[in-house]
Parts: C-alpha cells; sequence; structure tokens
C-alpha cells in the first residue's frame, strides 16, 4: 500500500484517516508503535506516523489530502483538548476522543 501522508504526530495521522474513509477510501494507519518508541530513537520521516490507502485510491486519495491539509491547518487554530479517560491529546475540532471515543468533557 502506498503512503499518502505522513503525519507529525498520530492524531493527525487518525485525522487524515478518518477523512479518507468519510470521502469512501479505505486506509491505514502504519508506524503509531514506531512512534511511541521514538523516544528512543532520533526523530525523523521514518518514525512518524504514515496513512496508507490502496494503489486504486492513491491518486484520489492524494488530492484529498491536500484538502485535508488546508482544512487541518485552519482546525490548528481552535485549541486542543485532553480526554479524560485516556489523556489523548484531541484537536479543537474533534467532539469524541479519537483513540478511545470518549465525548469532550463540558466546561461549564
Ligand atoms: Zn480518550
Amino acid at each position: 500500500m502506498p503512503v499518502v501522508y505522513s503525519a507529525a504526530h498520530p492524531t493527525e495521522a487518525h485525522l487524515c484517516r478518518q477523512f479518507l474513509e468519510d470521502q469512501g477510501i479505505e486506509a491505514r494507519v502504519d508506524g503509531e508503535l514506531l512512534w511511541q518508541a521514538r523516544g528512543e530513537l532520533p526523530p525523523n520521516e521514518a518514525t512518524n506516523p504514515t496513512v496508507l490507502v490502496s494503489d486504486e485510491k492513491f491518486e484520489q486519495a492524494r488530492l484529498l489530502v491536500v484538502e485535508f491539509e488546508a482544512n487541518h491547518a485552519a482546525d490548528r487554530e481552535l485549541d486542543s483538548w485532553s480526554c479524560s479517560q485516556c489523556d489523548e491529546d484531541n484537536p479543537g475540532s474533534f467532539d469524541e476522543c479519537w483513540n478511545c471515543g470518549a465525548a469532550m468533557a463540558s466546561e461549564t
């Protein structure tokens, strides 16, 4: 499977995977475990999580990733939040934890 996107961290990789799946493209995140072990490795492209799609969908996915990156740049403006269940960081545009599915805790 070709790599369509190299993410800075697993949250971004899953955002991208979800975005592609919303458009009907099956995608897979690879390299998460390596990313978690990166403390022992020099940081480089090879330790970043990647998003993979099938060969047939690659061209379509590549165009969507361009769109994803544009949207995602806007998402970065929103405050991220930490999951109360698993402590994972989530982008501000998410109202559910990408990792465990828990709803964002209300601050009110
Ligand atoms: Zn969580």
